[in-house]
């Protein structure tokens, strides 16, 4: 979707969508205009009137699209079997939601060759489409090795923060140890298998378990006393976005919340104090260590289909 007054932090963040965007509408742009404040595309048949333009704001760091006429005088007949905009990047961003597919296998460079071709009409060659692979694995998955890894990091994070808690990690091939775990678990809030794909396979058994009849809250706040209370940035983006009728600084706050580096929250915090200094103070005064990841306490770690529970 690309829209007049649309953010981004840089004129690639920009190129991206704008190429998936004439990948999908089978027409080709090229860059007529493009240096330190602006960027202006065209589309790439002489004299048609689709151009999109941004330009770098005065106050802020970000591109904004200040024009954007996505009407085309030339015929867009043309069919184009080698698209410009099709770069691997690109594709590896339009396949990595559905790297798995229906039959439960990961998608092989020949399933995205199809995949363009029957979605886009664009023939791509075998290496373009096994580094999108690679790109969409990336994206997803990071490596199998990178993410094994994480697993005894995780418990050892566990134990740093949480003061008495103990981790034990032990793979077998006998399938999870129902025994163990009721022997020494009551009160389970929440048991979940995730199937792990690839070279080392097997299943990854995760349940958390509460001592006690005492309620959720106040039991956190007893076997947890280093949790913190935070709040759901989904939500809060949507409270800026109603109180200050500013999609694009909801966006921006969004944004903040999710950078993973100190660098990057500063950047986009920087450009919210430019747009908008109202909402600026509103998200500072909300407290930062409730809804940016970089500066919230805990442990950024999400599970992909454990429901979790919000504490307000
Ligand atoms: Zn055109």
């Amino acid at each position: 979707m690309i829209y007049k007054g649309q953010f981004s932090p840089s004129k690639k963040d920009l190129k991206r969508p704008v190429g998936l965007f004439a990948m999908r509408e089978n027409f080709q742009w090229k860059v007529k205009r493009s240096n330190k404040t602006t960027l202006h595309l065209v589309c790439i048949i002489d004299n048609c009137s689709w151009k999109l333009r941004a330009v770098k704001r005065d106050e802020g760091t970000y591109f904004q699209v200040r024009s954007f006429i996505n009407e085309h005088s030339c015929h867009l007949e043309e069919i184009y079997h080698h698209h410009r905009q099709a770069s691997a990047v690109i594709i590896g961003e339009v396949v990595a939601p559905r790297l798995q597919q229906h039959d439960g296998c990961l998608m092989r460079p020949k399933d995205i060759i199809a995949d363009m071709k029957t979605m886009y009409g664009i023939q791509i060659m075998y290496s373009k489409g096994y580094q999108a692979l690679h790109y969409a694995l990336s994206l997803t998955y990071k490596t199998h090795e990178e993410t094994f890894q994480l697993l005894s990091s995780f418990g050892y994070v566990l134990e740093e923060q949480y003061p008495g808690t103990i981790t034990d990690l032990q793979c077998s091939d006998d399938g999870p140890s129902i025994r163990g775990f009721q022997r020494c678990m009551r009160h389970v809030i929440a048991v979940d298998g995730a199937h792990l794909k690839g070279r080392f396979g097997g299943i990854m058994f995760v349940a958390t378990a509460q001592y006690g009849n005492e309620s959720i809250e106040s039991g956190i706040s007893k076997v947890f006393p280093y949790a913190t209370h935070t709040i759901c940035c989904w939500h809060f983006s949507e409270n800026i976005k109603k109180r200050f009728q500013r999609k694009d600084v909801a966006d921006i706050m969004d944004k903040a919340a999710r950078s993973y580096s100190e660098l990057a929250y500063n950047r986009h915090m920087e450009e919210l104090r430019n747009l908008h200094k109202g909402a600026f103070d509103y998200v500072i005064a909300a407290g930062p260590h409730k809804w940016s990841r970089v500066h919230c306490p805990q442990i950024h770690t999400a599970t992909a289909n454990v429901d979790t529970g919000r504490i307000h």
